[in-house]
């Protein structure tokens, strides 16, 4: 693309094109994302102490799939997407997750996969569902602790010619790197840079109920840091773009998708509350039952 839009400013240095085309052309351009995660919700069926969304802490909710979707629809509008990853919580929790494969498979997103931690005992439709569109993958956690949900879920997939694959974490060997709990002090600038070079998460940009985050985290620390303000070109809100009245609107997106994507190398607002350990911890180690009950949390 790059290279196009050189050829076409010697055009029309030479004469051969007319700038106003060429700058139609520009402005036409959408933006690319090589990989984004879509949250469809926040309720999980783990309650993994080094979840790296702190989604054990957060509200159980599952996102209204239409709201969500015009949301997705609406970006693509004006940025293309390479490949999708469709997060939770546990994405199977969701009641509209038929609705929400079905709209997927029909966007012009390359590759699409949905990571599961494989508990969720699929229905016969969500399986029709997944059979009717092989362009929306299963892409399994290995996790220890569910071996034998995982062995039973792998063999229903079997028996319907579902394909999946196994995921073991960012150094293939069962082990998680941790960003942290929910009592991290809160990073002064320098520290904060420090812990945003060090982090393996920030190529996760998430989209989360309408907000375009630079890592799925940041959803879940405005819910526990009463003290956190994102910066402007922390995130977007597309939604909220959606939804205004201004006939602009695809323009307005544009400007912010680009405040967004600028700026990779500098720390988030949402860094501040994370804490990168040297070390390396068993994958998906579970809270124990009294810690769970001592969660304050929003069943919906
Ligand atoms: S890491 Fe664990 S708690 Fe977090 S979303 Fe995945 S399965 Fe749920
Ligand atoms: S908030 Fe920043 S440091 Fe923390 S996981 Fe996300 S990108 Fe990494």
């Amino acid at each position: 693309m790059k290279i196009q839009i050189f050829q076409d400013i010697i055009d029309v240095i030479r004469g051969k094109k007319e700038i106003k085309i060429v700058k139609k052309k520009v402005a036409k351009k959408k933006i690319l994302s090589k990989f984004l995660v879509f949250w469809i919700g926040t309720k999980c069926t783990l309650k993994c102490r080094l979840c790296c969304n702190l989604i054990p802490y957060s509200k159980q909710i599952s996102y209204n799939a239409d709201e969500i979707l015009k949301d997705l629809q609406f970006l693509l509008k004006n940025h293309e997407i390479e490949y999708l990853q469709i997060q939770g919580g546990e994405p199977f929790t969701h009641p509209d997750i038929i609705k929400i494969i079905d709209f997927v498979s029909k966007t012009n997103i390359k590759n699409i996969d949905i990571a599961t931690n494989a508990t969720v005992a699929l229905k016969q439709d969500v399986l029709n569902t997944l059979k009717r569109n092989p362009n929306v993958k299963i892409r399994i956690s290995n996790y220890e602790c569910t071996k034998v949900a995982r062995e039973k879920f792998c063999k229903v997939l079997d028996n319907n010619n579902i394909p999946y694959r196994f995921y073991d974490f960012k150094f293939n060997n069962k082990l998680w790197f941790s960003t942290g709990g929910i009592n991290e002090k809160k990073a002064n600038d320098i520290e904060v840079q420090e812990i945003f070079n060090k982090c393996k998460n920030k190529g996760c940009r998430t989209l989360a109920d309408g907000i375009l985050t630079f890592c799925g985290k940041a959803t879940t620390i405005k819910e526990i840091y009463n003290d956190y303000n994102a910066k402007k070109c922390d995130e977007v809100n597309i939604r909220k773009i959606r939804k205004s009245f201004n006939p602009l609107k695809n323009k307005v997106l544009k400007k912010a998708l680009i405040l967004f994507f600028e700026n990779k190398n500098t720390y988030k607002e949402q860094c501040r509350y994370c804490n990168i350990s040297p070390d390396l911890f068993p994958a998906a180690e579970q809270l124990s039952s009294e810690e769970i009950k001592n969660l304050r949390r929003n069943e919906v």
